[in-house]
């Protein structure tokens, strides 16, 4: 990775990708087989500064204070871009998924062990999965604008033309959107997005557990919102209370001693006292997808394509999964001998894309409204599915691979 030292000059790329957060730094990756292939020359432009050592905190907001549930399938595609064994350092395995509803009976189980694999999931800080995929970045011949943001994406005759805040200048028959979807370049180029608020909030904190988890990742709903834990390494738990939006300010600003008291009343007492918490940070909850996820020139990844609720933390491995299919999609381009940016390439990328997401939405978004709603028969029936799903084997197995990324 050369950092592209020249403000305020003109450069030509093949592909330009907006955004070196999670998405656009694992397609950096991804398309390094390709680049020496082929001599593609590809630049990522990030608008945040990356941390100077490995003490210092991130503020790209990819790879901030929290830790994200990667699926078996996302480890097995970070093995593909030579990642997975430094990733894996700070890794926990999840061993068994605890999914129950408070005050009811029903509980679902699904445990590694039964379906024959060492873990359904890791759990990763984002700030290590940045630095490990930054690192692997410094090895490839990537160039990199940053800190530098896209301010000006317009269409050309053949790709796009890029302004960057430092004065530089793009252009690249084939530019990724992998901005997060806030910066407003989707709206500068005329597409639009379906927007849904789900009037929540995720609280996200590392707390300290007086049990040993044993790799155990618990989702529990409650009449406040789902609590998931997460199994970090040690004793230690990732925690995403999901709350009404209004009311995050209010436990944002709770003593610590106030927080532990009432995450232990509303989850009770599984993995025993909840005995600290570290820094509290929250994320307004949408669900957001662009109509038009790609265009001639252009493909839009990541959150710009699809922000989803984070309760079966499926977010980023669906994107992963685009990411490789973007570049096989970009390899069978090359060899038919198509233009990058060809539309009939990225119409093949979308075609193949397009089930899988529809099925990843309808799961996230489905298990939000379930559990949503406090009407008694839809409790019980809640409760009843819950019950059932561990008695029946195929369904929970089938459920257990959609989960784990193996199953589209
Ligand atoms: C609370 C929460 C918990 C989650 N947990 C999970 C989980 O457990 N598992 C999972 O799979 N997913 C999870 N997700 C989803 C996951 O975080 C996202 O899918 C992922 O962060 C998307 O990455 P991205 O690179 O598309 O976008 P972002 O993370 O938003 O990164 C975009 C990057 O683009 C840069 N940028 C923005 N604008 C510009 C510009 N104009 N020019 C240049 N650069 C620009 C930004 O600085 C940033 O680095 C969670 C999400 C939330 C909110």
């Amino acid at each position: 990775m050369q950092q592209a030292e020249r403000e305020g000059q003109a450069f030509t790329h093949d592909i330009a990708i907006v955004g070196g957060g999670l998405v656009g730094a694992s397609l950096g990756c991804a398309l390094s087989p390709l680049i020496e292939r082929y001599g593609w020359r590809v630049a990522i432009i990030e608008s945040a500064a990356l941390p100077k050592n490995a003490q210092e905190v991130s503020w790209q907001p990819s790879f901030d204070g929290r830790a994200s549930a990667i699926a078996e399938g996302s480890a097995q595609r970070f093995s593909q871009l030579g990642v997975w064994e430094e990733m894996r350092k700070e890794a926990a395995p999840i061993k068994r998924i605890h999914i129950s509803e408070r005050g009811r009976l029903g509980a679902a189980r699904l445990s590694a062990s039964e379906l024959g694999v060492e873990a359904l999931g890791h759990v990763i800080p984002n700030a290590w999965m940045g630095r490990v995929l930054h690192q692997k970045l410094q090895q490839l011949a990537i160039e990199w604008y940053c800190p530098a943001k896209v301010d000006q994406l317009t269409p050309k005759a053949k790709g796009h033309h890029l302004v960057l805040s430092n004065g530089s200048e793009l252009t690249a028959p084939l530019t990724i959107l992998a901005d997060g979807g806030r910066s407003g370049l989707k709206e500068q180029l005329g597409i639009s997005s379906r927007h849904y608020s789900y009037e929540q909030a995720a609280l996200i904190a590392h707390v300290g557990v007086s049990q040993p988890h044993q790799g155990v990742a618990y989702e529990r709903f409650t009449a406040q919102g789902p609590i998931a834990l997460l199994p970090l390494p040690g004793q230690a738990m990732e925690l995403v209370w999901t709350h009404g939006s209004g009311t995050e300010q209010a436990r944002l600003a709770l003593s610590d001693r106030e927080f532990l008291h009432q995450l232990q009343a509303a989850f009770g007492d599984r993995v025993g006292r909840f005995t600290h918490v570290g820094q509290r940070l929250s994320y307004p909850l949408s669900l957001v997808t662009a109509e038009e996820p790609v265009r001639p020139g252009l493909a839009v990844l990541g959150n710009a394509a699809h922000a989803l609720h984070p309760v079966a933390g499926q977010g980023f491995n669906l994107a992963l999964r685009s990411v490789m299919d973007l570049v096989e999609a970009l390899e069978r381009g090359a060899q038919s001998q198509r233009a990058l940016g060809d539309m009939e390439t990225l119409l093949a990328f979308e075609q193949c894309r397009a089930q899988d997401r529809a099925n990843v939405i309808r799961f996230s978004d489905g298990l939000v409204r379930l559990f949503g709603y406090s009407l008694p028969l839809l409790s019980h029936a809640r409760a009843a599915g819950l019950v059932s799903l561990n008695l029946i084997g195929p369904l929970r197995r089938g459920l257990a691979r959609r989960a784990m990324g193996l199953e589209r």
